[in-house]
């Protein structure tokens, strides 16, 4: 592959940050360098906030359905373009291809939910507050707004921001992940390809000080992050200091619970999806599996025999089910967790270090399906986010148990259960106390015309992503309090004008 030096875009312009530090870009499959990616500086930075800022009043001002237009242009770009996006996630996120093709089909169809903005936008009216007074509220844009996304979702989380946030009439400056910058570096070509005015969105790379430098801009009127629950946090206190809006998705350990009558076949093909599926780096995946001890040894037995045969290889090569993991660091976090759940007392049915892949992949970031048993809620592999192909099989006694373990941890995204008993499944939709769940699906990811996040540390704050949610958190209310004055000479609708007749219509005097 050739060498791409990942650029900012700025202003509808491929710039370089002439006082940029460069990193290098990996293909996590292969190991190599594949291009480096600029840490901006501040400067670089405020310019991109103050392109936003500059294209904000005439994007604000532009109707409602030419900016609407350029989101139905934004999708058929997106589908002209589907294959090149989903082999650039596939290369730097390492995401199979096969996924990467999903997802980019997943923001094809966030578009066309944002596409729906004239409707969802729609304010409200109360007629006759009082004599000839009326309340109506409109949503209006509030300016610039700045977001940051991770490394394992690089098209999704373009796709929960950006269309909500600009069809409403903000503008916007967006921070790729440093790990998986590619898809933005077609997408900007995209947006000049539909002619979307210039400094309507901006693409700045580096650390966190690109992001520092929001806080104390007048221009920013808030900042949206997918990333972990630490990262949230900083977010959410350097908005605070100066009033300003933040939506915030969290890191998360999710629970798939099996109940004992469970339709085994339907739970093993859905968790290898959840456990496995983007090499287990997923805000959804499953990684506590939580069993009862009915069938407790034939669920292990079973899960153990399917992850067998989960393939492990390159991101692009067909046959392979599930690519590496995003970086060196990545893998010898997870393997450290390895060694972790084994000197915790937890044991290790299936161990996933140093799978076999071919030759030209000896270098890449793999770990194969891992798999603990016998882990207690207290353990810190049951209780840390470990963000891999790794999970922590659980025994519990009943659906209270796992309900009060669920209430218990920290994290508050999704939890999924398999049963066919109606009675555990409204219990657990009632009672789990997650912002997503799940009843006989792996993935409890809600469709893009349902709001998504979660609660406790996977949502800081209370704004979601995603239909009518993201509307909200992209607008402000205002409220006009309307008393209509007849003009000099024209009387009141339905006033007597006429000392023998009542009149029907406004009549001149
Ligand atoms: P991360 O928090 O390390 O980084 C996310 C983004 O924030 C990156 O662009 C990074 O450069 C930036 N960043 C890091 N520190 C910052 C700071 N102090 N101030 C401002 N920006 C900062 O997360 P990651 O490793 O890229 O992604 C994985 C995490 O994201 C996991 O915890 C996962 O659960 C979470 N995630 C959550 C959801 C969800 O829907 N809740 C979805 C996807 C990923």
């Amino acid at each position: 592959m050739e060498f791409t030096r990942v650029k900012n875009f700025i202003n509808g312009e491929w710039v370089e940050d002439p006082n940029a530090t460069y990193i290098p870009l990996h293909n996590p499959s292969t190991g190599e360098v594949i291009g480096d990616v600029p840490m901006s500086s501040t400067e670089a930075s405020i310019e991109a906030v103050k392109a936003a800022d500059a294209a904000f009043p005439a994007w604000k001002n532009a109707s409602i359905g030419k900016r609407v237009g350029y989101l139905f242009a934004m999708r058929q770009a997106i589908l002209d373009h589907q294959e090149e996006l989903a082999v650039a996630i596939a290369t730097d996120q390492a995401k199979h291809i096969s996924e990467a093709r999903g997802e980019v089909m997943r923001v094809v169809q966030i578009f066309e939910s944002a596409c729906s903005i004239p409707t969802l936008m729609q304010g409200e009216t109360l007629d006759k507050i009082a004599n000839g007074i009326s309340g109506r509220v409109t949503k209006e844009p509030l300016g610039v707004f700045g977001g940051v996304a991770p490394f394992n979702f690089p098209a999704l989380v373009f796709g929960w921001f950006i269309p909500y946030a600009i069809g409403t009439g903000n503008t916007f400056v967006y921070k790729p992940s440093n790990e998986s910058p590619l898809f933005m570096q077609i997408i900007g070509n995209i947006f000049n390809e539909i002619g979307l005015p210039k400094g309507v969105v901006n693409i700045i790379h580096g650390d966190p000080n690109v992001v520092e430098a929001w806080y104390d801009r007048p221009e920013v009127a808030g900042v949206c992050l997918v990333g972990s629950s630490p990262t949230a946090k900083a977010i959410a206190q350097g908005c605070g200091k100066n009033g300003k809006r933040s939506m915030l998705l969290g890191g998360a350990k999710n629970f798939l619970v099996v109940m004992e009558d469970a339709n085994m076949d339907v739970f093993i093909e859905n968790f290898i999806h959840s456990a496995y599926g983007s090499a287990g780096q997923r805000c959804l995946a499953g990684s506590i599996i939580a069993v009862v001890p009915e069938v407790y040894d034939e669920c292990i037995e079973r899960m153990v025999e399917a992850s067998k045969k989960v393939t492990v290889g390159d991101a692009m090569d067909p046959d392979v089910y599930m690519g590496p993991v995003i970086t060196k660091e990545a893998k010898e976090r997870i393997e450290k967790y390895v060694e972790i759940g084994i000197e915790g007392g937890s044991k290790l049915v299936l161990d996933g270090r140093n799978p076999e892949v071919p030759e030209k992949n000896k270098n890449g970031y793999f770990v194969g399906p891992t798999i603990f048993t016998d882990v207690t809620p207290c353990r810190t592999i049951a209780q840390e986010e470990v963000f891999g192909p790794f999970v922590s099989v659980m025994k519990i006694n009943d659906l209270n148990d796992v309900l009060g373990l669920i209430k218990d941890q920290p994290f508050g995204n999704g939890a999924c259960i398999f049963t066919q008993n109606q009675y555990y499944t409204e219990k657990f939709i009632s009672d789990a106390n997650v912002g997503m769940v799940g009843v006989n699906v792996g993935v409890c990811a809600p469709h893009p015309y349902l709001p998504f996040g979660g609660i406790k540390d996977s949502l800081v704050g209370t704004d979601k992503v995603q239909g009518k949610d993201g509307i909200d958190f992209f607008t402000q209310n205002k409220v006009a309090t309307v008393r209509v004055v007849p003009p000099e000479g024209v009387a009141e609708c339905g006033t007597r004008v006429d000392g023998d007749k009542s009149v029907r219509s406004c009549v001149a005097q």
